[in-house]
């Protein structure tokens, strides 16, 4: 019989607490942990969202709020602060700074469910080639322009897209969708069957997401982020406009 190795819970916490917040308190962007040379210093506070041993007040006061776990020890009930932001957080505690980590940290642990998934969901290494391609072309001296009514973006996007997104991937489909059909009609020409393959990895993808009740904005924020993984980082700025490509393709919030 394998044998379980006992996980150290406090260790395996506190690296979780950390890479949610990117190593910086969400709320101020201090660095919660530094190391110069061979100075440390290590500011990160797991602060309890809800309290861990609430006051009566403090019962009365959020006896109406949601909670993301029953029990306070939970990491759903955790979040890395900096020392200033914490302190603040709990003086005095308001039901509004309550609500405002409360939706962060549901953000956060959104992000991380989705993040779970990307290892199992792999995308052909030739989309680097259309990343390429897309990253040297002049948009302003490429004047076709795909017309607004052949858009039907704004039609996926209405069951929950926050107005911003919306705008972004409009403005990104007008701009990249002809270049980016042209590099995969390049890719195509080159690796017979490629361009279709990715098409139909991103709408795998995208099911899945949507399958575990991701809401729109959630599921554009994870196709980039994927997308940037799976590209190793190294085009972050040009995801957004292939995820753009396969909204307007239909592959992601098809009607
Ligand atoms: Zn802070």
């Amino acid at each position: 019989m394998a044998s379980m190795k006992r996980i150290d819970i406090s260790k395996y916490i506190f690296a979780e607490l950390i890479s949610e917040v990117n190593g910086l308190c969400p709320l101020c962007s201090e660095p919660l942990m530094t190391l110069d040379g061979t100075m440390q210093s290590n500011l990160s506070q797991a602060a309890h969202i809800y309290p861990h041993s609430p006051t009566d007040s403090e019962i009365e006061l959020l006896k109406d709020v949601p909670r993301l776990s029953d029990n306070p020890e939970s990491i759903e009930n955790l979040i890395m602060l900096c020392p200033t932001c914490h302190w603040k957080f709990d003086h005095p505690r308001t039901v509004e700074k309550y609500m405002q980590i409360y939706r962060l940290k549901e953000k956060l642990l959104q992000r991380k469910k989705g993040r779970a998934h990307y290892k199992k969901h792999n995308i052909e290494e030739d989309l680097i080639s259309v990343l390429q391609c897309i990253g040297h072309i002049d948009i302003v001296a490429d004047q076709r322009k795909l017309s607004y009514k052949a858009m039907t973006v704004r039609d996926k996007m209405s069951r929950g897209a926050s107005n911003s997104i919306q705008q972004l991937v409009i403005r990104d489909v007008r701009d990249y969708y002809l270049p980016i059909s042209d590099a995969l009609v390049q890719l195509e020409h080159d690796s017979p069957g490629k361009s279709e393959l990715i098409a139909k990895e991103v709408a795998l993808f995208y099911d899945d997401l949507k399958t575990r009740g991701f809401s729109q904005d959630d599921i554009y924020y994870a196709i980039n982020d994927w997308l940037d993984n799976k590209t190793h980082q190294q085009y972050t700025f040009l995801t957004p406009f292939i995820t753009a490509f396969y909204i307007q393709n239909c592959e992601v919030f098809s009607l």
